[in-house]
């Protein structure tokens, strides 16, 4: 492994890194112990390509992972132009089978930032933007258990590197009853054009326009982005030709997946100051979505999961844990 630079940082309430990057010299990481109430402290490694690289960044890619996201790795590195780069943003406790920063560390333009406690998608998400420090152009955002097609970064940075968009979004390809479909997002919830935060991308002052990710929706901050990007007047685009490989859950992992979209679906809502009673999707309503959308590996699991969810959403206030 190459000698890398570590960085020490933290994470504030609102998600965001609280303290200025600390540069460690030499190949030695120095974990700091004091911890955080909410995301603890991280240790960051770097490439030599990222550690000395001068300038911006034309294009970061960013992704949170709190399991291993070797494959994907493998399938961004090589759409990685000169001016590129990779930052994984690793939180929870280490995989047990395989050291996954080796495959990340390999070679190219690549940073390792690791958090000992679980972030969610949204604080991992902002975390790796905020090592950036603004010098990315455009930042595009992958999750670690799907997978790229080969030409998805070049796909999703067309019509932001051309200034024709200010926030875009992918398609997620998906095999439910033994054929493979695609999903575009549309309207969510019947109020405004949503984005798979697992496949997007946005403009450095659109970025900086929102904020980043809000923490406080659970599992729905990508749709509160691509609404907040509407509510501001940026302009948003799908592109169909960036696909993404999407892995449906099964079982257990898809009932605890749809519980935690429901209790999201009510956070955001109420972020927005909608009405629930007018944008709250029914259970048959929600049943009927997964079942001709096949946006699901059980559509009766998906739809009571979902509604489930919902319910409980409605009877507890404060924001879904992260997951
Ligand atoms: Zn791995």
């Amino acid at each position: 492994m190459p000698a890398n630079v570590g960085i020490s940082l933290a994470v504030g309430d609102d998600g965001l890194l609280k303290n200025a990057p600390i540069y460690l010299r030499g190949a030695d990481v120095i974990r700091r112990r004091d911890r955080d109430p909410v995301g603890g402290v991280s240790t960051v490694q770097s490439t030599p390509a990222a550690t000395e690289h001068a300038g911006e960044f034309d294009c970061a890619v960013v992704i949170p992972a709190a399991g291993c996201m070797c494959k994907q790795v493998e399938v961004v590195i090589p759409q990685l132009r000169d001016a590129d780069c990779l930052v994984v943003v690793w939180n929870g406790p280490r995989a047990t089978t395989h050291d996954c920063s080796e495959t990340v560390l390999r070679d190219g333009t690549t940073v390792w930032m690791e958090f000992p406690a679980r972030l969610g998608a949204a604080t991992a998400r902002n975390s790796g933007v905020q090592w950036l420090n603004g010098r990315a152009r455009l930042i595009a955002f992958v999750d670690s258990d799907d997978i790229a097609y080969d030409n998805w970064l070049s796909e999703l940075r067309k019509r932001l590197s051309s200034g024709e968009s200010d926030v875009v979004g992918g398609v997620l390809e998906f095999v439910s009853g033994g054929r493979a479909r695609r999903v575009a997002p549309d309207l969510d919830f019947w109020y405004r054009q949503a984005i798979y935060g697992s496949n997007c991308a946005v403009t450095r002052e659109a970025w900086d326009l929102l904020s980043g990710f809000c923490p406080n929706v659970g599992t729905c901050e990508d749709t509160d982005l691509a609404w907040r990007a509407g509510e501001a007047g940026l302009r948003i685009d799908i592109i169909p030709t960036a696909v993404v490989r999407y892995s449906l859950r099964i079982g257990w992992a898809e009932w605890q997946q749809r519980v935690m979209w429901g209790r999201s679906s009510v956070a955001l809502l109420r972020a927005h100051d909608l009405p629930l009673s007018r944008h709250l999707p029914k259970l048959k309503g929600l049943v009927l979505h997964k079942r001709s959308t096949g946006f699901a590996s059980n559509a009766l699991v998906a739809g009571l999961g979902q509604f489930f969810g919902q319910w409980v959403g409605k009877l507890r206030d404060g924001h879904p844990a992260p997951m």
